[in-house]
């Protein structure tokens, strides 16, 4: 009789969650997902996938469909927050391609969401549970135990936590995080393409910089609508969330004196967002026995590299191929998967952290100061140093060790 697969609880049907789900269906497991939501969906907002993690979303089997939903911009730029003089970045479009074998994509979450959502479910109807949070587990030598609020229990062969900043299973494996608030707001909201002016329609992605704040902003849905960013330093506002509401003239008023294309923006937003940005140093380790972590829950960082949501997909695979490659020992796997994961997004948390020092710095106050420093910070070599190691990473192909069956199969 043929072995029964390996049945994986996952907490959290997030972007990491999910991803992880369908890397691990495509390699024969079975898969729970238990998401606390009472209904499944993604914020508003979009979000930037490097190569790193496009080379990702096509091991889970959405190559194809992709490029029907996200958008490929040509390049990335940055300007200055009062003159608005301009400097190239970098090229992306067929540049990405050709140089790391996968796009570039500007991704609108809602959309991504709901096509993994829809591929796990295709797989397997009830992989997903909706309304399941978790508020702890237990472990022995032959399974995990996830215990829901309202006391059910969900017996599996492997828990993984993908729950989020916030994550219950963190804290029931390590205790309470030392998140420590940062000084920085990250406002966010969607523009509709055609209240801004044509120069703003651009195919490009923007990172404005300036003394004590920088703005993002970029294409999604075809260019049909524009996704801003805005971080600036600010100590009255420490709540760490998604969904909390702040006003058009509070977002004007943090960036007052920038560039007028940069208020035309903000005037835009339908209703703007505000996120306290608080970090916590890169953990140790974060595996015991048949547990593990993944994203945010184990590595979150700043958005000031646009790696994080790219992180929990290089994670999910990875975590996917090491079980898949040491299935009679999932405690094995998952400390393989450990490994191979700790040392870069450590990198990436430290890497994000000098980003806002850089983004920010009072050099940027005066215009021909401003232009040396940015010749400096943004030359060829120092964007390379930057980003090339980030855009270069393989997860479908490190070295998990074990069995050689870690390639997606179906
Ligand atoms: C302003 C901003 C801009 C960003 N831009 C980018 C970008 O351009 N590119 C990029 O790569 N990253 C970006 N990030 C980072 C990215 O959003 C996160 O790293 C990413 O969402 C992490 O995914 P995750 O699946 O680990 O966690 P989450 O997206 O937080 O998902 C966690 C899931 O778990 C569920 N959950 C929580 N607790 C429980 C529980 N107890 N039981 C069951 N379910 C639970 C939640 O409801 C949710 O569905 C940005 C972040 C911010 C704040």
């Amino acid at each position: 009789m043929a072995a029964q697969p390996l049945h994986v609880l996952i907490a959290g049907a997030g972007i990491g969650g999910l991803c992880c789900a369908l890397a691990l269906q495509r390699r024969g497991f079975r898969v729970t997902v238990l998401e606390q939501a009472p209904e499944l969906g993604e914020v508003g907002a979009g979000f930037q996938v490097s190569a790193n993690g496009s080379r990702c979303l096509a091991d889970i089997g959405l190559g194809d469909e992709l490029p029907q939903l996200a958008t490929q911009a040509a390049g990335k730029q940055v300007r200055l927050w009062n003159t608005g003089q301009t400097w190239k970045l970098f090229d992306l479009g067929a540049e990405s391609v050709q140089k790391y074998g996968f796009p570039y994509y500007l991704i609108y979450r809602a959309d991504l969401h709901a096509l993994m959502a829809r591929h796990v479910r295709e797989r397997q109807p009830d992989a997903i549970r909706l309304g399941a949070k978790a508020v702890g587990f237990t472990q022995d030598v032959e399974g995990v135990e996830v215990e829901l609020e309202g006391g059910e229990r969900v017996r599996g062969d492997v828990l993984v936590g993908a729950d989020g900043v916030h994550s219950r299973i963190r804290r029931a494996m390590f205790g309470p995080s030392d998140a420590q608030f940062t000084g920085c707001v990250a406002w966010r909201g969607l523009v509709p393409r055609d209240k801004l002016p044509a120069h703003l329609h651009a195919n490009l992605g923007t990172n404005w910089i300036g003394p004590g704040a920088h703005v993002i902003h970029y294409p999604l849905r075809e260019g049909r609508l524009v996704n801003f960013v805005g971080i600036v330093e600010r100590s009255d506002w420490q709540v760490e969330s998604w969904t909390e509401r702040g006003s058009v003239d509070e977002c004007l008023n943090d960036f007052r004196h920038w560039h007028d294309d940069v208020q035309r923006l903000i005037q835009g937003i339908e209703q703007p967002f505000k996120w306290a940005l608080l970090s916590r140093q890169p953990m140790d380790s974060w595996t015991d026995g048949r547990a593990t972590l993944l994203g945010d829950a184990c590595h979150s960082t700043l958005p000031f590299l646009a790696q994080g949501a790219v992180m929990a997909l290089e994670d999910g695979v990875v975590l996917a191929r090491c079980l898949a490659a040491h299935r009679g020992d999932p405690a094995a796997g998952l400390l393989r998967y450990q490994a191979l994961r700790l040392e870069r997004t450590s990198r990436i948390v430290r890497g994000s952290a000098a980003n806002a020092a850089r983004f920010h710095n009072p050099l940027l106050a005066d215009a021909a100061e401003a232009s040396r420093y940015v010749d400096r910070e943004w030359n060829e070599d120092s964007v390379r140093q930057r980003y090339e190691w980030l855009f270069s990473y393989d997860a479908t192909t490190v070295d998990v060790g074990g069995a050689l069956d870690a390639q997606a199969t179906n």
